[in-house]
């Protein structure tokens, strides 16, 4: 008698009505189960473990785990269930476009005196993934702190070996101490606001925004940063033009995304401010003539801590947190923000925000 018959058959009235609950169990489950019989075919399997192994191959029952998933550890862990009793633990990586990896629980079981093996499958994928963006960041951080640290430190050193009466430079010194002190201000305020953002921490409180006169509040902001750069601002947005946005959010986009266009872009350029209504969709343009940015950098750019010539966005004051923080509102809005550039001419960013339809029937 294989192990399913004996599983589906048992004798005793109470075993029998626990195995469609046994069996309704294994449905639920997110993890991947594989049972196989002493021969390490496969008696039952529940639809996880199909979607995981099955690769349009039908059903797994009856195959050989071997043709299912090959992996020399993990039939070793099965094999010393069936012959040794042994449970065991192993990891799995299933390599292919969609590369995932599993931690695997195997164990011996019985039933009615039919032994058998149960793999259970722990799909640590995102974890794992998770856990390597968190090693990145803390990594990131601790770089980007240390530079900064690094020059405050060598500067005091030298303040204290004497410089500190050298009437031409001292003032200087402290220049670049507080440059650097500046920066490390700028990135942890950074920091926190991009980890309150992710952590759900902000609500946003959405009203219809006129989106001419909040441009124009973040052009008088930034005017002497633009002024220092020779940027010419201009707001392209018509003064009826009201977008559906938490008013601070919204200037906190356009803010990053204006300071981005003056930053990077050329002596004596412009920057320009525009807005497209496409059919359920508002779309902020934001458009410069800068040194624009090239396909292998586009995709990359609104990861954290992400620049295409980190030293030089140091020098000019960046964190490289400022497009994430950007993404990361833009979908808080239902939206999203994007980028198209032309090398030598010019990049423009699109936040694009779903329109408000209730508002506008009022
Ligand atoms: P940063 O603090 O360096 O500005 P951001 O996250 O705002 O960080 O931007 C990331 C990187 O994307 C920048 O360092 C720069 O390399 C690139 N970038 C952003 N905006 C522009 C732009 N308008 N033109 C060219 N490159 C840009």
């Amino acid at each position: 008698m294989s192990l399913l018959t004996a599983w589906f058959s048992g004798k005793e009235s109470n075993e029998k009505s626990s195995r469609p609950i046994l069996s309704e169990i294994l449905k639920a489950m997110r993890e991947s189960v594989i049972v196989v019989g002493e021969d390490t075919r496969i008696l039952a399997s529940n639809q996880a473990a199909y979607n995981a192994f099955a690769r349009n191959n039908g059903a797994l029952e009856d195959k050989r785990l071997s043709e299912v998933v090959r992996d020399l550890s993990l039939h070793e862990a099965f094999r010393k269930a069936l012959k040794e009793d042994v449970s065991s633990d192993v990891e799995l990586e299933l390599p292919g476009a969609e590369r995932r990896k599993y931690d695997v629980h195997i164990a011996p079981i019985e039933f009615d005196k039919v032994r058998g093996a149960i793999g259970i499958f722990y799909d640590i994928t995102q974890i794992e993934h998770l856990e390597k963006v968190r090693q990145e960041f803390l990594s990131n951080v601790s770089h980007e702190l240390r530079t900064p640290l690094t020059s405050i430190l060598a500067f005091v050193e030298t303040l204290e070996d004497g410089a500190i009466d050298d009437a031409e430079n001292n003032q200087r010194f402290l220049g670049v101490i507080r440059k650097n002190a500046q920066r490390m201000h700028h990135l942890i305020d950074d920091i926190l606001e991009l980890s309150f953002i992710e952590s759900g921490g902000i609500t946003l409180k959405r009203k219809s925004v006129n989106l001419h006169s909040q441009t124009e509040e973040v052009f008088t902001n930034l005017s002497s940063k633009a002024k220092e750069f020779r940027i010419k601002l201009k707001n392209e947005v018509s003064k009826e033009t009201f977008v559906f946005a938490d008013a601070v959010r919204l200037e906190q986009m356009l803010t990053n995304l204006i300071d981005n266009a003056v930053k990077f872009n050329q002596k004596s350029g412009t920057v320009t401010v525009g807005f497209e209504r496409k059919n359920e969709t508002d779309i902020i343009l934001i458009h410069d003539t800068g040194e624009g940015i090239s396909t292998e950098h586009l995709q990359r750019i609104f990861e954290r801590f992400y620049r295409t010539d980190r030293a030089r966005s140091r020098e000019i004051g960046g964190t490289g947190l400022g497009l994430a923080i950007v993404k990361h509102l833009a979908r808080l809005h239902g939206g999203e923000v994007s980028v198209s550039s032309v090398l030598g001419k010019g990049s423009t960013f699109s936040i694009e925000i779903p329109r408000n339809r209730d508002e506008e029937r009022r």
